[in-house]
């Protein structure tokens, strides 16, 4: 078997059996509608040792600081009881890193595990009301993958999460994440038909959720790999300067409950791997204001469905 299958990887091209691999992964993910226990994975790229892949600071950096864009998706969560979401929440208002941090929470409108009961319901607008930024990253009950479905569809769908949380929060939503970061030129021109700009990520916690696996030993080598990469492009002036500040985007997912026990030490070593790669950062590392957060968040988004963006990991492998 094991030489089978080394002389069919050996002998097909890698690319034709990328379909077949996606399908195996989106079944072993659970991404967002699993009823397990939240879980965290690593990818293989962060069990090389960090000080190995990181390249080494360039010249004196001409960009403005950076500042810290968290983002959450999946959500809300809606555990009666230790509910990540609740965790999540807490701890960007009291933490020792920076009280008071606002965050854009990418949410599941009809999760049938979350977002699609009255505790998630209760939940987004918890998040409305204490100031965080509320978006829709899927409005189907299951962590619908958007390049697979019809354009009708879709749309419908969209149609649908806008609805929901302009009942929830009061304001109809201004950004939009693709499940799986799957998307295409049409998608983008649906999601743009209802008002949404598409965010992306320039750093993962890769937490996503995965059956049996609930930790991560790679936290803050994962997170200087992402930001020595995300650092060679603001070095090199290609990301933009918003309120006097460049904003870096992160991903964590605020389903999983080991990330909201975790968030305290995350936010802990974002700081500290900025500093151990000479990124300088703005006086406020993280996001404290709504309006703000919005601004920069949407000079973060992607406006052409055509061009090549960087996506997590094993996502960028799949989808390019
Ligand atoms: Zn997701």
């Amino acid at each position: 078997m094991a030489l089978h299958l080394a002389t069919t990887l050996t002998t097909v091209p890698l690319l034709r059996l990328r379909p077949l691999i996606a399908v195996l992964m989106l079944s072993l993910l659970t991404a967002c509608a699993g009823t397990r226990p939240a879980a965290s994975a690593t990818p293989a790229a962060s069990a090389t040792p960090a000080s190995a892949a990181v390249p080494a600071p360039a010249s004196a950096p001409a960009s403005a600081p950076v500042r810290f864009l968290l983002t959450f998706d999946d959500g809300p969560a809606s555990a009666t009881s230790a509910n990540p979401t609740v965790r999540i929440l807490e701890t960007l208002a009291r933490n020792q890193q920076q009280p008071g941090i606002k965050a854009v929470f990418f949410t599941q409108t009809r999760a049938a595990n979350g977002g699609g009961t009255p505790r998630g319901r209760a939940l987004i607008r918890r998040e409305q009301a204490e100031g965080h930024l509320v978006a829709l990253h899927s409005a189907t009950p299951r962590h619908a993958n958007h390049r697979f479905m019809p354009p009708a569809e879709l749309a419908a769908s969209m149609e649908t999460g806008v609805g929901d949380l302009l009942a929830e929060t009061g304001v109809p939503p201004t950004l939009v994440r693709p499940p799986f970061w799957a998307y295409t030129a049409d998608t983008l021109d649906i999601y743009h038909a209802y008002g949404l700009q598409m965010l992306l990520t320039d750093l993962s916690a890769n937490d996503g959720k995965i059956y049996g696996v609930n930790w991560s030993w790679h936290k803050r080598s994962n997170m200087l790999k992402h930001l020595a990469e995300t650092r060679l492009r603001w070095a090199a002036g290609e990301l933009p300067e918003v309120d006097g500040a460049t904003p870096v985007v992160v991903t964590f997912h605020d389903v999983n409950s080991y990330t909201s026990r975790h968030l305290a030490e995350y936010l802990d070593i974002l700081v500290d791997v900025a500093r151990e790669l000479d990124v300088p950062l703005a006086a406020q590392p993280f996001y404290d204001n709504r309006e703000q957060l919005e601004r920069a968040a949407l000079a973060r988004t992607v406006a052409d469905g055509q061009a090549r963006q960087q996506l997590p990991g094993f996502w960028n492998w799949l989808w390019h």
